[in-house]
């Protein structure tokens, strides 16, 4: 049995019930075996891989909070700090009901290898609680925050810990939870990014992610000799990822003709009218039909399918698992030539494969999508100059860092003979960086 093999054995004994995280290391290991292979006694000897896939602390504890009809509630409150090797953890905090240890640190060993590819010194973490915020009033997520922050605020720090948002955790959450910790603390320091601009946030983060799938997009468009202008975009979700891949798709020369939410997709051949969209859903915070209703020649159509309309380009930027292999072959057969991940792992295993081995160029999220935790870093340097700076700055910063992460990854599999393996070449960069630096610290 191979090393690869042993390791992802162990890692199902040892973790019993979590699903997630054995998929996650699954898929890490088999791109890193041609890796482990040419090396495989010294890796053996260091325990390199048993090490690499034990989280080097898990924090779990009790979130107590009283709702709004004076009856006490109780949460599970996480922290999963994965790997600091390079860096302080970094990763976000996910408030959703489904949260439990084994999404918690399949998200976090992903973030290791993410973070490693931004070229910044940050390690990987994950974190959240199982509590819903929606439906919940303004002061029960208040109540919950501050709870949940009590405790949290014993482990974090801005040279050790820096979490940001995820899913249920956007600007209102991180205020709250920026307040309770300065108060706890008495610290005004950058202990989580995704900050309001009125206290130590960042410009450009919230366009980060969109604008950086762009941004790696147009690498390797470049690098097969291809420009976005004049394609045919068809861009998942209609969410923060989703507006600002539009946004700069457009700005770059394609017409972006289809974009969804949870209940349907808009189809516009004349190019979607992104201040229709913006309106829609982030005053009004309505439902993409409405688009149709507001746009002359556009068409809504009810449910899944998106996938149908040809386009040259596919970007699914909605949800995990959005994407699969009968969505891939509808791609292919119309014509599409590139498929980059704006989201976290929203195309199937199957669904991947069957893209890559039949032509469509495919970049994954952990590459594509890391321009918003490289802007969360960027936030993390600003806070510790006390300095903001302008959005040209950041933006410029920003694109250099995808520009550099496409070299890192297309140079990785390449190395390995495993050319435009895009999903290779992200493992392997990421793994180098971290791996140097284990190395280089001894047996910690
Ligand atoms: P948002 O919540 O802002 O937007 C998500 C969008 O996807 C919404 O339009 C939502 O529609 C839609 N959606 C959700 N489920 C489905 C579905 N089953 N089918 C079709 N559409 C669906 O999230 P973000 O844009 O921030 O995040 C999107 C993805 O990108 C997530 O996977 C996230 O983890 C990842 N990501 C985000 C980063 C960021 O900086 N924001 C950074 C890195 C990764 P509806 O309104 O109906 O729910």
């Amino acid at each position: 049995m191979s090393y690869t093999e042993e390791v992802y054995e162990r890692v199902v004994a040892q973790n019993p019930g979590e699903p997630e995280f054995h998929q996650a290391v699954k898929e890490v290991l088999d791109s890193l075996k041609v890796v482990i292979d040419r090396n495989e006694e010294k890796y053996r000897s260091l325990s390199i891989l048993e090490r690499l896939v034990e989280p080097e602390r898990i924090i779990s504890f009790r979130v107590p909070w009283v709702d709004d009809n004076g009856t006490v509630q109780v949460n599970k409150g996480y922290r999963v700090q994965f790997n600091s090797a390079i860096g302080p953890y970094k990763g976000g905090l996910r408030f959703h009901p489904t949260v439990n240890q084994s999404i918690l640190k399949f998200l976090g060993f992903e973030q290791v290898f993410k973070n490693s590819l931004t070229g910044l010194p940050i390690g990987g973490g994950k974190g959240g609680s199982n509590f819903n915020p929606k439906g919940k009033s303004d002061r029960e997520v208040m109540a919950f925050c501050q709870s949940f922050m009590t405790e949290l605020c014993k482990y974090i720090g801005a040279d050790t810990d820096v979490p940001a948002g995820d899913i249920g955790v956007g600007g209102r959450e991180i205020g709250y939870l920026f307040g309770q910790y300065k108060r706890v603390r008495d610290l005004y320091e950058g202990v989580l990014t995704g900050k309001g601009l009125t206290y130590g946030g960042s410009l450009i983060r919230t366009e980060a992610t969109g604008y950086g799938v762009v941004y790696i997009l147009n690498e390797l468009m470049k690098d097969h000799s291809d420009s976005l202008d004049g394609k045919t975009v068809v861009v998942t979700g209609s969410g923060n990822v989703a507006i600002y891949a539009v946004q700069k798709a457009t700005q770059l020369g394609a017409k972006v003709v289809a974009m969804c939410d949870s209940n349907g997709y808009i189809y516009d051949p004349n190019g979607i009218n992104l201040d229709v969209v913006k309106d829609i859903k982030e005053v009004k915070r309505g439902r993409i039909k409405e688009y149709a209703d507001r746009v002359e020649g556009a068409t809504y159509t009810e449910g899944v399918g998106i996938w149908n309309i040809k386009c040259d380009v596919y970007l699914p930027c909605a949800t995990q698992n959005e994407l699969d292999v009968d969505g891939v072959k509808t791609l292919v057969a119309n014509g599409c030539k590139y498929i980059v991940e704006g989201a976290n792992m929203p195309t199937t295993r199957e669904a991947t494969e069957y893209a890559m081995d039949n032509g469509i160029l495919f970049l994954p999220g952990k590459a594509a999508n890391a321009g918003g935790v490289a802007t969360s870093a960027l936030e993390m340097s600003q806070n510790s100059q006390r300095l903001s700076w302008t959005s040209d700055e950041v933006d410029a910063k920003l694109h250099q860092i995808m520009v550099d992460i496409y070299a890192k990854i297309s140079d990785a599999a390449k190395r390995y003979d495993l050319t435009d393996n895009y999903v290779a070449g992200a493992n392997i960069a990421g793994f180098e960086k971290v791996v140097d630096a284990m190395i280089a610290q001894g047996i910690v």
